[in-house]
């Protein structure tokens, strides 16, 4: 994926500004290392992010460490844990994160002029530096971490140079330089790019959805943090006054106990209201996600607890000015009364639910404010910016001026 593409949709000002960082990284080396190729959004950002760098005469590379099954156990604790659910720790297991962190140095050349090493799986990484500007970039909410589990990773994460948290509220102490680089959204990408009109009726034929009625929308794994009973209890307000369909996609997520649980939980509280449709969507259902958030008139991202909140920049994308919880990174996103509602309650949402199913002027004109948000703060373009930036501040660190041009 080319620089170039992005002309006409990015704005002007940010491929001018990569063009510029680029051109002052030519020839440089950056090295990504995180612990999957598939799956999660650190691998499909970097799957997009890697050509476009590639493209501007930067040399990037991206490898993954291995480890077996204890190891990816160990380190799902260590993520559980770091988001604030407690689990326990021996320190065998401390021992075994290492032990296989040091195994994948062999396998794995180290040498960039910048190493962004992602997540807790391989922080331990830092111990085999070699030469270049090593980053830390954590894209996990640490802002209620357990402390013993927090003091071991930030042991490590004090020894790189710089570290990157996504939100703000997600930063953990630490003795170097902290940056917030916000997530974002690929335009191009099958979830985000424009779609055919056939393309997107086929979506509504495959879901029996009808032309002619109001849709209501929420995009999220079953999950109680996203809080689809409140979505359900928000629409049943709605619906006494207004005519509306609501549907939950989401993947039944089969590998996570909880959410078939949290599945069947939804099922039972929407029985015997056919105009409610839970879509069970399988892996790699990017059109359809796309499809639906461009068929829905409304689109909810009701979250108790969020991280940052993708779906919402995807629908806001689309031209949908989003009603979504007042948590995680939502609010960076949704600027309240301009390009969406932020709301605290069920009848907060079906309030807003209502104002726009009768205002389709309003709606309009906050769905563009909406895309134009994402255009100017959360395409691919800016998070690339945002890197190439803190390479070049980095490696220039302690200077009171930096000159890019
Ligand atoms: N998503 C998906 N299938 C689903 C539900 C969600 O592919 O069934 C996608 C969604 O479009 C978004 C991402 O998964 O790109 C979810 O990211 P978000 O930050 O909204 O929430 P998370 O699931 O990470 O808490």
């Amino acid at each position: 994926m080319l620089l170039s593409q992005y002309r006409g949709i990015a704005p002007k000002g940010q491929i001018e500004l990569l063009k510029i960082l680029g051109g002052r990284l030519k020839g440089r080396s950056i090295l990504n290392v995180n612990s999957t190729k598939a799956g999660g959004g650190v691998a499909e950002l970097l799957h997009r992010i890697m050509p476009i760098i590639n493209s501007m005469g930067i040399n990037g590379r991206w490898e993954v460490i291995e480890g077996d099954n204890r190891f990816f156990d160990i380190t799902k604790k260590i993520h559980n844990a770091l988001q604030g659910n407690p689990e326990t720790f021996t320190e065998e297991m401390w021992d075994y994160h290492f032990e296989i962190n040091r195994q994948n140095v062999q396998n794995i050349d180290l040498g960039a002029d910048f190493v962004f090493i992602h997540d807790p799986q391989p922080v331990p990484l830092i111990k085999f530096r070699q030469n270049g500007h090593w980053i830390w970039r954590c894209h996990i909410d640490m802002s209620t971490p357990q402390p013993d589990v927090a003091q071991r990773i930030t042991d490590y994460a004090g020894l790189y140079e710089s570290s990157i948290f996504s939100v703000d509220k997600f930063a953990l102490q630490l003795p170097i330089h902290e940056f917030v680089v916000l997530p974002s959204i690929d335009p191009l990408s099958d979830k985000n790019r424009e779609l055919t009109a056939l393309e997107i009726s086929e979506v509504a034929k495959k879901f029996d959805l009808p032309p002619d009625r109001p849709i209501v929308l929420q995009v999220s794994r079953f999950d109680r943090f996203k809080d689809p009973i409140g979505v359900i209890k928000a629409y049943r307000m709605v619906k006494k006054y207004n005519d509306c369909i609501l549907v939950l996609a989401g993947s039944p997520a089969k590998d996570d106990p909880e959410g078939e649980e949290v599945l069947a939980e939804v099922q039972n509280f929407a029985e015997g209201d056919p105009d409610i449709r839970i879509l069970l969507l399988p892996a790699f259902s990017d059109i359809e996600i796309n499809a639906l958030q461009r068929l829905a008139d409304v689109v909810l991202q009701k979250s108790l607890k969020e991280g940052f909140g993708l779906t919402v920049s995807e629908a806001m994308w689309k031209g949908k000015p989003v009603i979504g919880g007042a948590v995680g990174g939502i609010p960076h996103q949704i600027v309240h009364g301009i390009n969406g509602f932020l709301v605290y309650s069920e009848e907060g949402a079906a309030f807003r639910i209502r104002q726009y199913l009768n205002n389709t002027d309003m709606l309009k004109r906050m769905g563009e404010a909406a895309r134009e948000h994402i255009r100017n703060n959360f395409l691919i373009t800016r998070q690339i910016g945002d890197y190439l930036s803190i390479c070049i501040g980095v490696e220039n660190a302690g200077k009171a001026v930096i000159e890019i041009g």
